[in-house]
């Protein structure tokens, strides 16, 4: 415990010096880390359950992690934990904040296999194709193609609903791999969407905030009339 007090320390001290004025930055950084060290765990942090809206960390400016700990067991832990889950709950893209960690942290993959569960003209008509695992730290977005394009959108942090958003055709990401390695990639159509609400998450944005309000709709309003209500939304799996 002693060790890592002064593993913490030295951090905390590294964190000052990286961020300088952005104290609020540091705060969120070091209490994540903070808690890594906490003896009494209960259910902390990176969480193996998607946060829900009304979460304070679903609103926050997630911090950038310090370019030193990139490759650091701490985060190579968070990136192991958000594969986890963006796995276990079969959906296509997750940020940090999403299982609790207000760190600029994002996984998107797209599988093949998503197209067997999709008629074959919505699959082209949202332009979707497949994307390999991709892990971004500190990733950062430009519009690389500003038509637009609106297709129903969901987000496992608003589980049960989705609305229609307009997001933009082509966007290039570029950011750090988790071995600290500089990335670029283009994507478009559905991948770019992917990216973008993601990349949202990190800035504590949520589709919500910009879908077409006359479109939001509980996904399973349907089952709940022939079920007589007897519907749930599980948080878990
Ligand atoms: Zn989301």
């Amino acid at each position: 415990m002693l060790k890592h007090q002064i593993q913490l320390t030295k951090l905390v001290k590294t964190h000052l010096r990286y961020f300088g004025s952005s104290q609020s930055r540091t705060q969120s950084f070091k209490k994540w880390y903070q808690q890594l060290w906490t003896t009494e765990r209960t259910n902390l942090p990176p969480y193996e359950h998607f946060t829900q809206v009304g979460d304070p960390v679903l609103r926050q400016v997630a911090a950038a992690v310090p370019l030193e700990h990139v490759k650091s067991p701490e985060i190579e832990a968070v990136i192991q934990q958000m594969v986890k889950v963006l796995r276990k709950f079969d959906c296509v893209g997750i940020a940090a904040p999403q299982i609790g960690v207000s760190l600029r942290i994002i996984a998107m993959e797209f599988k093949k296999d998503i197209k067997r569960d999709l008629p074959q003209a919505t699959f082209e008509a949202r332009k979707m194709s497949e994307l390999p695992l991709t892990v971004l730290i500190n990733p950062e977005l430009t519009i690389t193609n500003y038509t637009k394009h609106k297709h129903p959108e969901g987000c496992m942090s608003v589980r049960g609903f989705s609305a229609e958003v307009e997001r933009y055709e082509g966007v290039k990401l570029t950011g750090l791999d988790k071995l600290g390695t500089r990335n670029e990639l283009e994507l478009s159509g559905w991948n770019a969407r992917i990216a973008q609400h993601e990349m949202d998450h990190l800035d504590g944005k949520l589709y919500i905030d910009h879908m077409d309000r006359s479109t939001f709709m509980c996904t399973c309003w349907e089952t709940v009339n022939t079920k007589s209500g007897r519907v749930e939304i599980p948080f878990y799996k």
